[in-house]
């Protein structure tokens, strides 16, 4: 685990200028991108030092370690839940989650839909998508997100925002262009009480791709951080 704090500026302001000139280069003027550090295996003083650069926005990953280093944190940072997320973990969450990206079942939707209504929140959350339709990875198969969805969009505590996709590592860019291509379509489709204002892809090895094909939040550890002695 990388702990220079000199070596985070560094990574910091690299990346900061590198999705400047990607938003430049490919996307409208006022489109925006917002860039989360995935804080998975880091310290809290190292991911407060990023904080004070200018990181706004936290990705969590197990609930477990969020709870052993939230009391740390800056609170001025949003924190969202980027993780696999079980449905009877969602308790110990649900009050510190601004966004929930990895929703891509009707079980763990309900089960937040109930959450949520015990503390009289509405959570936000994405629809986690497996464009690869890779067996080892979570998300939901394409050509059964629409069908979701539309389930979840009846549900009163449950908020959809957008999509959020970890495309496959060999060929990334055809799989980042196809969920661009879901993005857009489910978009146009303006289902009831379904927003898509977000798209969340892009990690370390191809975020200025992924804004390239209308991401508007890259999610990055490695690549600020540095390498991590665990996935
Ligand atoms: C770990 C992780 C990331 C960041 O990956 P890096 O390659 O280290 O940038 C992004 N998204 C999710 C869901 C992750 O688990």
């Amino acid at each position: 685990m990388k702990t220079d704090f000199d070596y985070i500026s560094e990574n910091y302001r690299h990346i900061y200028a590198e999705i400047a000139e990607a938003k430049a280069k490919y996307r409208a003027v006022d489109d925006n991108v917002d860039f989360m550090a995935v804080t998975k295996t880091v310290t809290p003083e190292a991911v407060n030092h990023a904080v004070s650069l200018g990181i706004k926005l936290l990705g969590e990953n197990r609930v477990q370690e969020y709870e052993s280093k939230k009391d740390f944190y800056d609170p001025s940072a949003r924190v969202h839940f980027i993780g696999h997320l079980q449905t009877n973990k969602v308790k110990y969450i649900i009050n510190d989650m601004d966004l929930i990206h990895s929703v891509d079942s009707l079980k763990l939707a309900a089960e937040i839909d109930k959450q949520a209504e015990k503390i009289k929140k509405i959570q936000n959350v994405l629809i986690e998508v497996n464009i690869g339709e890779e067996e080892s990875k979570s998300g939901v198969a394409p050509e059964n997100l629409e069908q979701l969805l539309a389930e979840i969009a009846v549900m009163k505590n449950v908020h959809v925002k957008g999509l959020m996709t970890i495309p496959p590592s060999q060929n990334s860019e055809k799989f980042l262009y196809k969920m661009q291509e879901l993005y857009l379509d489910i978009s146009s489709k303006n289902m009831d009480n379904i927003d898509m204002d977000i798209l969340s892809m892009g990690m370390s090895g191809d975020y200025v791709k992924a804004i390239e094909y209308g991401s508007t939040l890259v999610r990055i550890g490695t690549a600020l951080f540095g390498a991590r002695n665990y996935a």
